[in-house]
């Protein structure tokens, strides 16, 4: 234990590193020393010794209230206060009081009188080898009060004399030997007090990580169920298809023969009328107009069919990709004219070069402008746009019809959705196949009631010169 009622001033050049305590969380070192959780310990202390007692950082600040104040002690550090400075239990002495320090380096109990002849006591608080912190306790005369240094110190802080001599006259001074044992006390509650805070913190500080890691593994688990799910759901659906569309194909290859011989005797057919009464009733014209119209429509379903079964199997080639659709326009115009509706296009002539299957493609441009057709009942216009990127070809397929409404475009991909009264929902699923098949995308932006553009993205496959791939 260390004494020192003359407080030594401080070796230059000795002022302590930081401690590597600093190096804690901020928010660890503040929770360490929130005095709220040392109020109830240091209340204890001070009712059973009659000393004061107050919490301090490693820089000797104050951390919380001083508890239990001593009556000399307290009219002194009132005017005390406003002369102010040094460690916050000294009153007046002649040099600054280094005590917290002191015990801190020294890792010891320090004593020290103040001018006053009030004596307090530093135990430090040591954690992991650092200290961190210290406990000052006192503020008591260990003798009989000396009643001309009193009254004399009461006068310097402009208080006055005999009053100040009648409360510390009344003041029973504890021995010095008492004051060590107080002070052993301290020192073991304190440190008792500051591990066990400490560890408590520690394990909330580790429960919180433990938790955080917990939230974090289940979130990334259900993450991982999900896209299982979603994994399980896409291939049980590709699966249905694949099925599906082996029936289907299957079907169409039977149908696609009856098909051909119905739609040539239905050709014949007219004709024959025509020669045999050239001028027959006209509801038997209309007739046949409509058989032809409704084979037509199973004749595209078939097709619809096959081209999603080619899909699998198609080899592209190297096409010039604006030369491919300018082929196409001539037919998607003769559909578009009954309807009043104009086809037209820009950007076809300087598209480049795309690895192609073409007449598989021809299906699914051919199914974008079928779309777009049955969204313009009352006439519009069907717009082809071709645009050149770096690495890739675009072609738009514009119309000005209806529009969709953020729902409908939403599901519009998923096979056998349509909101048609007579639609298969199977135009854009094999659009989007087909495209898939040649490594492209498709992507479609629609305003309700202003129209739609479906954009299909496929990539370059050779430069103007005709080179291999870029
Ligand atoms: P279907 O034409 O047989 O209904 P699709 O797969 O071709 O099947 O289209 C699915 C749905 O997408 C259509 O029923 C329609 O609601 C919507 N749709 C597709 N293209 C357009 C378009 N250009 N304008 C407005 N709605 C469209
Ligand atoms: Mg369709």
């Amino acid at each position: 234990m260390a004494e020192h009622p003359q407080h030594p001033p401080p070796e230059p050049g000795e002022a302590p590193a930081p401690p590597a305590w600093m190096a804690w969380p901020l928010a660890l070192r503040a929770a360490l020393f929130d005095p709220e959780s040392w109020r109830e310990s240091l209340e204890a202390y001070a009712d059973s010794t009659n000393l004061a007692v107050a919490l301090v950082d490693a820089e000797g600040r104050l951390r919380g209230p001083c508890v239990n104040p001593q009556p000399t002690w307290s009219r002194l550090h009132v005017a005390h206060e406003r002369i102010g400075g040094g460690c916050p239990f000294a009153l007046a002495p002649r040099r600054p009081c280094t005590c917290v320090r002191d015990a801190l380096a020294r890792r010891a109990l320090v004593l020290a009188r103040d001018r006053a002849g009030l004596v307090h006591f530093t135990v430090p608080l040591v954690l992991d080898d650092q200290p961190v912190g210290a406990l000052l306790a006192g503020q008591v005369f260990d003798q009989y009060p000396e009643q001309l240094l009193l009254e004399h110190v009461a006068t310097h802080l402009g208080l006055s004399p005999q009053a100040v001599w009648q409360v510390a006259r009344l003041e029973p001074p504890v021995k010095r030997a008492t004051l060590r044992v107080y002070g052993r006390l301290l020192a073991n509650l304190g440190q008792a007090f500051l591990h066990a805070r400490y560890h408590t913190l520690l394990d909330a500080q580790r429960f919180e990580a433990l938790e955080q890691r917990f939230q974090e593994r289940s979130a990334a688990l259900r993450r991982e169920i999900a896209e299982r799910q979603r994994l399980e759901h896409a291939a049980h659906q590709a699966e249905h298809f694949a099925l599906l569309g082996r029936l289907a194909a299957g079907v169409s290859h039977e149908i696609r023969n009856p098909l051909g011989a119905i739609f040539l005797h239905v050709d014949l057919l007219t004709e024959e009328l025509q020669e045999l009464v050239p001028h027959g009733p006209a509801v038997v014209a209309e007739t046949l107009a409509e058989i032809k119209t409704q084979l037509m429509r199973l004749e595209d379903l078939v097709q619809d069919y096959l081209s999603l079964v080619r899909v699998g199997t198609i080899e592209p080639q190297p096409e010039d990709f604006g030369r491919v659709v300018q082929a196409w326009l001539p037919e998607f115009a003769a559909l578009a004219a009954p309807q009043h509706v104009g086809v037209q296009w820009h950007g076809l002539d300087t598209l480049g070069c795309v690895a192609c299957h073409a007449a598989t493609l021809r299906r699914a441009v051919l199914n974008l402008v079928q779309n777009a057709l049955e969204a313009m009942p009352q006439g519009g216009t069907v717009t082809l746009v071709g645009q050149r990127t770096a690495t890739a070809v675009h072609l738009q397929v514009q119309d000005t019809g209806s529009g969709m409404a953020a729902a409908t475009l939403a599901r519009i991909f998923e096979p056998l959705y349509t909101t048609k009264p007579g639609g298969t929902g199977l135009g854009l699923y094999i659009v989007q196949e087909i495209v898939a098949a040649h490594g492209g995308q498709i992507t479609v932006e629609s305003h309700e009631g202003q129209g739609t553009a479906f954009t299909l993205r496929l990539p370059v496959a050779c430069d103007e010169a005709g080179a291999e791939p870029v």
